[in-house]
Parts: C-alpha cells; structure tokens; sequence
C-alpha cells in the first residue's frame, strides 16, 4: 500500500500499443480509462505530466500499404509516420480531456544541455500551475543517431526527474516484470516489489521487445532505474486493464512497484549520471580514484594525463583512470581542445602553471562518481 494523496507530481507513460492498438491510427479504446484516471489524479490535486508514444503508430494509416507493410520500413520513412502521427496522437488526447494540452518535442541535445533541460523543466512548472496537461514525447522527425533519446521508456523517466515527479508510472501491455518471459514460459512469476535494480532483476527483462514501440522490458528497468535513483517511486503496470489504473487510485500494486533510492541524488548529479551523454574522454591519474569522494575534490590540468573526443567547456565527459576504468561523468570546464594541447608533451611547465590560473577543469558538484560492481 501507498498513500497516493502524498503525491504533488506523477509522470505517466504511456506506450504505442495503447494509443494505437491495432496500428491504425488512434483508439480512445484503452485511452479512456488512462484519462479518467488522469482526471481523476488532478481532481485530488496531483499534477500530471504525460509521456506520449503512438505518433509512427498513429501515423502509418496515412501512408500506402505497400511502403509501410514492406519490413524495412526506412527511418525516413518512419520519421514521416512520425510527424503525421504526432498530431493525430495530440488530437486523441486532446478529445478526451475538458482541459488544454500541450505538446513538448524532446531531443537527446534538449536534454543534453543543462540550460535548456532547465528551461524545458521551467515550462513544465508554469504549464502545469495553468492546468494544462503537458504531452511529452520525443521529437522523431528531427532525431538523428546522435539527438536520440531511442525510447519513451527512459525519456519518461528523464522528465520524471526533470519536473520531480513523486511517482512515474509506466504503462505496458504486461503486468509488470516477471522473473522470465511470460509469453515463453508458463510458470513465469510476476514480480510485485523491486527494492534494488541490480543484475540479477536486469536479467529478467530478456530481450522482449513491444511490438509498435521502440522499447521492452529492458527499457523499462533502465527507467525505473533512472527514476528510483533520484528517488521517485515507479510501476510498471498492465494499461489494457482498466482494474489497473482502479487499484491505483485505492493505493494498491497493480503490477511491479520499484522503490525509490533511500538518499535521491542531487538533481545535477542524477543529470550528469543518467540524462547528460559523454562529448568525449578525461583521463585522470590514477591518485584521483582516492580522492573522488572528497567534498572539495578539484581536477587541475596537472591531474590529466590524457584526452579522447571533440568538446566544449561545459560539456559532459567521461573520466577513466590510466587503465581506462571509467570512474566518473563529470561537466569539463575546458575544451578538448585546450587539453590536448596542455597535455601534450611538449608544452612547458609554466604554461601549465598559468593555465591553472583560470581554475580546476572539474570540480566535486559537477561530478557524478559510477558506480563500479
Ligand atoms: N517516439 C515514438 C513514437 O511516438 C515512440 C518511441 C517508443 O515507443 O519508445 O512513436
């Protein structure tokens, strides 16, 4: 049991199978009783944020036959889906509440970048304090390889963190996480409390891929994983059953329940670890591995030995050790640029020394140490 009239803020995802159920276009056919469900969390002054997937699904009715049955589909081709599909999504929505919605594209840099993760957390806030209904999902049409969040699942759990969400719920067209593939084996058991996701729950997930959307169970672990680090409590539950979102509201497990970290980490932390994606490589020496839970730890040019990737000061890189152990994600306030050449052999001494002038590379607050099993 829980106490949902706790909760301030919940994020819900919701998957393609759900908005699409028969990959034509959209059906309120399981949307209704999310929405109600909806209505019903803000009548008791939750406030609700929605992560939407279903635009390519939502989509694909708008294109001949014979290019989308046709098994490879090309990402061009799905991106259109996409953006056609996106506002037959925001219109099924948008039908069933008597309130305003808004439409927010994410992409990998929107979140990459701490400003403007910052300002899309700010426009969250002021949407949510008009009663609008934020409907989040990612910007497909525009992502390439390298602006891919790649799944709702984890974009879900990104905005959960971002807007502070006490709860993020995950809907799926299963249960919950059973310990091996229900579809496969009979005596599969669902698993009703995670209290720690560690390997041995991360190898449960298989390779189950849902049949519309991008993501599977696997996906969904690395969500919750996300979440329960910043201390957000998180389901993952059946959202074909109407009985589900019902026990909800009584304060009742409908499927897998993931408890939140007992110490959440700091916002800028959570970011660097689970939202900001390495520009490219610091290596450290190998002294530094001591020194990494010092509260007033300070990396200077002398501390690195070398550097891999093209980046910007204020960029995310990724710090390893001379053996390469990746030890931690950190913000670098210099550019690659500045250290290859300050690391480089040749460069003096006193130049080193005067470059230190302008401060550490990085510092403890902008450092998020991995964890290593
Ligand atoms: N953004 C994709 C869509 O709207 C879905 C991604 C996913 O299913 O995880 O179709």
């Amino acid at each position: 049991m829980f106490d949902l009239t706790k909760w301030q803020r919940i994020v819900l995802k919701v998957g393609s199978t759900l908005i699409a159920p028969d990959g034509k276009g959209c059906s309120s056919r399981y949307l209704l009783a999310i929405a109600h469900f909806v209505v019903r969390c803000r009548a008791m002054g939750i406030q609700v944020v929605l992560v939407s997937s279903g635009s390519v699904a939502a989509g694909k009715h708008l294109f001949s036959d014979n290019v989308t049955n046709n098994r490879d589909v090309s990402i061009t081709l799905k991106k259109a889906m996409a953006a056609a599909g996106q506002s037959e999504m925001m219109a099924a929505w948008d039908r069933l509440f008597d309130f305003p919605t808004a439409q927010l594209l994410l992409t990998q840099d929107v979140l990459q970048d701490h400003a403007s993760y910052t300002s899309v957390r700010k426009t969250v806030f002021e949407l949510l304090d008009h009663d609008i209904l934020p409907v989040i999902n990612e910007n497909d049409a525009v992502s390439t390889d390298n602006l891919k969040v790649g799944d709702n699942d984890n974009l879900s759990a990104m905005a959960a963190a971002a807007v502070d969400a006490d709860c993020l719920i995950i809907c799926s067209d299963v249960d919950g996480l059973y310990d091996k593939n229900p579809s496969q084996h009979s005596d599969a058991k669902l698993i009703h409390q995670v209290d720690n996701i560690d390997s041995n729950i991360l190898s449960m997930a298989g390779d189950s891929v849902s049949g519309l959307g991008t993501g599977g169970m696997f996906t969904k672990l690395e969500a919750a994983q996300k979440a329960t680090a910043h201390g957000i409590l998180t389901f993952i539950l059946n959202g074909l059953k109407e009985s589900s979102f019902n026990q909800l509201l009584q304060g009742q497990n409908p499927g897998t329940c993931f408890m939140p970290a007992e110490t959440p980490m700091q916002e800028k932390v959570h970011w660097l670890t689970h939202t900001s994606q390495a520009r490219g490589e610091v290596i450290v020496n190998n002294n530094i591995q001591a020194k990494l839970q010092d509260a007033d730890l300070k990396l200077d040019y002398s501390d690195i030995v070398d550097v891999n990737g093209d980046f910007a000061a204020g960029d995310t890189v990724l710090v390893r050790d001379e053996a390469g152990k990746k030890i931690a994600k950190a913000t670098s306030r210099s550019s690659s640029c500045l250290l290859y050449f300050l690391t480089s052999d040749d460069v003096d001494d006193s130049i080193v020394e005067s470059a230190q002038i302008s401060g550490p590379v990085i510092v403890k607050n902008e450092l998020a140490v991995l964890e290593t099993k």
